[in-house]
């Protein structure tokens, strides 16, 4: 580890060593180009090689079927909360949104722009504590489309197991879970994740779309913001974040190295029992905020029993060299962050920190 942080940010987040040392490594001749990844033209051989590669691995890793198309786009997650409604909301229909957090709401706002979406389930009366269940879960025969957020990064909530939508095509925001467990992608018409908590750097988004949802694409909206022209010129229509998606090739070669998602899962769910067990252990010292059957692997949303141990707890894990555990700003309170890249060591370091920090003031 030398000296890297032990670091629990909730995204840009860690990557893994092994990725950076490479990129380090390769930074000045790649590939003996005698140039950088960010300096090759993205319509030559090498650049190309390097961007098909990314979307075969992404394919190989998550069994993606050729009825789906892998697009790279810029502008975050955020930019997905609009281009879906821009895309797939048609006049006269409805779109389901399923309201588990913040990013939820981000996305719904973004609809109610271009159309009538509505809430088809909503955990807000308690402040996004728990995942609905799927049978409270109400839909309405003029949907064009049910979007949910696979896992809440702000509130620490994950979805277990996803809605059944029939005919109507279920899209996913998996920007924090994506990579960090098995999924069965054909009960999906869309995914989409920015890149910067599982994936690689900020700056790009990965997009995973059925192909017959383009035939039903509106395409009198920017050309920039239609899938359809990601889909037709391999997301090269115009330049794409090069260095961003050679970095996201490099986390998914590293992700195959590892074991793949079978061995992640594991990991992960290893990772995360420490922190959640310091907090089940601590008799109320700790307490979390998400129930614990909708509980995230990845964000680990806790506080500490009054308000003035929480700041001194906060104060102290950052002496310690823990990054990145501040709650976000409009919840408060702690959170963990602990993606695919951070290591077992960083989140048995934390739950240790949290059982001596509880014996010295309870
Ligand atoms: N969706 C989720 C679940 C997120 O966690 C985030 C950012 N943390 C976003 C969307 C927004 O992503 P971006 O900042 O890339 O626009």
């Amino acid at each position: 580890q030398g000296n890297r942080a032990y670091n629990f940010n909730a995204g840009p987040s860690a990557l893994p060593l092994a990725v950076l040392e490479k990129a380090q490594q390769e930074l000045l001749d790649f590939r003996g180009t005698g140039m950088s990844v960010m300096e090759l033209s993205h319509r030559g051989d090498v650049y190309e090689e390097v961007h098909n590669q990314a979307i075969a691995r992404l394919k190989d890793l998550l069994s993606i079927s050729d009825d789906y198309e892998v697009l790279f786009v810029q502008g975050g997650g955020s930019m997905q909360f609009s281009m879906v409604p821009m895309n797939f909301l048609q006049p006269g229909k409805t779109a389901a949104y399923i309201m588990t957090g913040a990013w939820s709401e981000k996305a719904f706002g973004e609809a109610k722009l271009f159309g009538e979406p509505y809430h088809a389930a909503s955990s807000k009366d308690s402040n996004y504590r728990y995942i609905p269940k799927l049978e409270d879960i109400k839909f309405q025969e003029s949907d064009a489309y049910v979007h949910l957020t696979s896992n809440n990064t702000i509130f620490g909530t994950q979805w277990r197991e996803f809605p059944d939508t029939g005919s109507v095509p279920l899209i996913a925001d998996m920007s924090s879970d994506i990579l960090s467990k098995p999924i069965d992608v054909n009960q999906f018409a869309m995914i989409y994740a920015g890149a910067q908590k599982n994936l690689g750097p900020s700056g790009v988004t990965v997009v995973i779309l059925r192909k017959d949802l383009l035939e039903k694409a509106n395409t009198n909206i920017p050309t920039m913001l239609q899938y359809g022209i990601y889909a037709k010129n391999n997301s090269l229509y115009n330049t794409p974040p090069t260095f961003g998606i050679y970095l996201l090739g490099e986390v998914l070669n590293w992700v195959q190295e590892t074991g793949g998602l079978a061995e992640l899962t594991k990991r992960n769910e290893e990772k995360a029992k420490l922190i959640y067990d310091a907090i089940d252990a601590s008799n109320g010292f700790y307490y979390g905020h998400a129930e614990p059957e909708s509980r995230s692997l990845m964000n680990i949303t806790f506080r500490v029993k009054d308000e003035a141990l929480e700041k001194q707890f906060l104060a102290e894990a950052k002496k310690e060299g823990f990054v990145g555990l501040n709650g976000h700003r409009s919840v408060g309170g702690c959170r963990a962050s602990a993606y695919n890249a951070v290591p077992y060591e960083a989140c048995k370091a934390l739950s240790q920190f949290m059982v001596q920090f509880q014996a010295k003031h309870s």
